[in-house]
C-alpha cells in the first residue's frame, strides 16, 4: 500500500496539515493550527465527513498543536511526513529525507530566509519528537527553480557577493510552478511544454517553464523581488533604501517592514490587500482601489512578457493561486496587456471558472498559445514528491 503523507507547513505562529492519502477516494483531512504562542490560539479543519471543526487552543506550543491536529486525523495515522521548507539555497535541487545533516543545512540557509527556515524547523523539531519512528522529508519552495541558468539567476553584483555569501536569485512557489506546470502539459497532451506559469494568491510570482524544467522566475533572493502582492511592494528602484534612510531616517527595519507588510495591494490602495474587496470597492468608484488593480495587473504581464524571453516557444499560460483562481477580472486585464502574445480570451469560459474549477479559458484557435485556470495543490505536489523519495529510497 502507498504511503499516506501528513504535509505539514509551519509558520512562526501556525501549522497548516493535510493528511493525504495515496488511495483514490480517501478524503483529505486538512486544516490550521493559528496564533500559536497566544491567548486565543485555535484549530479549524475539516474533516473526513467534509464537516468543518473549530476549537480553542490553550497554551499551545507547536509540539502541542501537532498532538491536537492528531487527535484531529480520525486514527487514520501517517506513514511518513512531508514539510514544506521555504529555502534550500543551491544544496537541495530536489526533496531530501531530513536527517541531522539535513536538519542542520536548513538551519545553515536560515540567513537567506530568517522569517521562514527557522519556523520550518520548529514544525520539523515537532514532528521529529512526537513520530521519531517516522521518516520525515524536506520539500523545498526553492528546489524546482534550482535549474535556472546563471543568466536568469545571477545579479549584476561583484562576484564574491555571489561566491562567498550566495546572494543571487532563487525563486519561490517552486511546487505550486512544477504543479501546474505539469498538470497543464497534461490537459494539452504535451509532452513539457513551454508555460508562463502565474501564481497569484497573497504572494504572487510568475515562471517561465520548458521541459518541465524552470527557467526563469520573478521572485529573487527572497519572495519580496517581482510582482506586486498583497502586503509586498515586488520590484521597486534598488535605491530607495539608501533613499529613505537618507531623507527620511528610517531604520532597516522599517524600511523592510513597509516594504513586506505594508505595500502591494494594501499599500496603494491604502484599503486592503483582499482582491474580493478591492474589485468591489473599485466598483464602487475607490480609486486608490482601481489603481492598485491597475498596477497589479499591469506588472503580471510585463513580468510574464519579460519571462516569455527564457523559452524557446510559447504554449500556453496558466494562471493560479486565489487571485489567479478566482478573478475573471484580473485575468482579462492581464490578457488585454498582451496583444502581441495573440492570445484570444474566451469571455464566457474565464467568467465560469472560479471557485477551484479547472479549465481552458482561451478562443482554442490552433495557432494561438492556451490560457489555463488550474487550481494549485501544494500540498498533494509535497505529499507526492515525499512519497517518490520514499519510493527511491526503498528500491
Ligand atoms: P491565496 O494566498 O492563494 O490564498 O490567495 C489569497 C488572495 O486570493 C486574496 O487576495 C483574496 O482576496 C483572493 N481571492 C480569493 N477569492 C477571490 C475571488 N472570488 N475574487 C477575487 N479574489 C479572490
Amino acid at each position: 500500500m502507498k504511503p499516506s503523507v501528513l504535509v505539514v507547513n509551519c509558520g512562526s505562529s501556525s501549522i497548516k496539515y493535510a493528511l493525504i492519502s495515496a488511495e483514490p477516494n480517501q478524503p483529505r483531512l486538512a486544516g490550521l493550527a493559528e496564533r500559536l504562542g497566544s491567548s486565543n490560539a485555535r484549530l479549524k479543519g475539516v474533516d473526513s465527513q467534509g464537516r468543518a471543526f473549530e476549537q480553542a487552543l490553550t497554551d499551545t506550543d507547536h509540539t502541542r498543536a501537532l498532538e491536537a491536529i492528531l487527535d484531529r486525523l480520525e486514527g487514520r495515522l501517517p506513514d511518513a511526513v512531508g514539510h514544506r521548507i521555504v529555502h534550500g539555497g543551491e544544496r537541495f535541487t530536489r526533496a531530501a529525507l531530513i536527517d541531522d545533516d539535513v536538519a542542520a543545512a536548513i538551519e545553515e540557509t536560515a540567513a537567506l530566509a530568517p522569517l521562514h527556515n527557522p519556523a520550518n524547523l520548529q514544525g520539523v523539531a515537532a514532528t521529529r519528537q512526537l513520530f521519531p519512528d517516522l521518516p520525515q522529508v524536506a520539500v523545498f519552495d526553492t528546489a524546482f527553480h534550482q535549474t535556472l541558468p546563471p543568466r536568469a539567476y545571477r545579479y549584476a553584483l561583484p562576484e564574491a557577493l555571489y561566491r562567498d555569501h550566495g546572494i543571487r536569485r532563487y525563486g519561490f512557489h517552486g511546487t505550486s510552478h512544477a504543479y501546474v506546470s505539469e498538470r497543464a502539459d497534461t490537459l494539452s497532451s504535451l509532452v513539457g511544454g513551454g508555460w508562463l506559469t502565474a501564481h497569484l494568491g497573497n504572494g504572487c510570482s510568475t515562471a517561465a517553464i520548458w521541459e518541465g524544467k524552470s527557467l526563469d522566475t520573478s521572485m529573487g533572493l527572497t519572495p519580496l523581488e517581482g510582482l506586486m502582492m498583497g502586503t509586498r511592494s515586488g520590484d521597486v528602484d534598488p535605491s530607495l533604501h539608501a533613499h529613505l534612510s537618507r531623507q527620511l531616517g528610517w531604520s532597516l527595519e522599517r524600511i523592510d517592514d513597509v516594504l513586506n507588510r505594508g505595500s502591494g495591494l494594501l499599500g496603494l490602495s491604502g484599503l486592503t490587500n483582499d482582491m474580493r474587496e478591492l474589485e468591489d470597492a473599485a466598483g464602487e468608484g475607490h480609486e486608490g482601489a482601481r489603481l492598485a488593480i491597475e498596477v497589479f495587473c499591469y506588472r503580471i504581464a510585463k513580468s510574464l512578457a519579460a519571462l516569455s524571453c527564457a523559452l524557446p516557444r510559447l504554449d500556453g499560460i496558466v494562471f493560479t493561486g486565489g487571485i489567479g483562481e478566482n478573478s475573471p477580472l484580473v485575468r482579462e486585464k492581464v490578457v488585454a496587456h498582451l496583444p502581441h502574445f495573440t492570445l484570444g480570451l474566451d469571455r464566457a469560459a474565464n467568467a465560469r471558472t472560479v471557485r477551484g474549477r479547472e479549465d481552458r479559458i482561451d478562443g482554442r484557435h490552433p495557432a494561438a498559445p492556451r490560457l489555463w485556470v488550474i487550481p494549485t495543490d501544494e500540498e498533494g505536489r509535497i505529499a507526492a514528491e515525499t512519497r517518490q523519495l520514499l519510493e527511491e529510497n526503498n528500491a
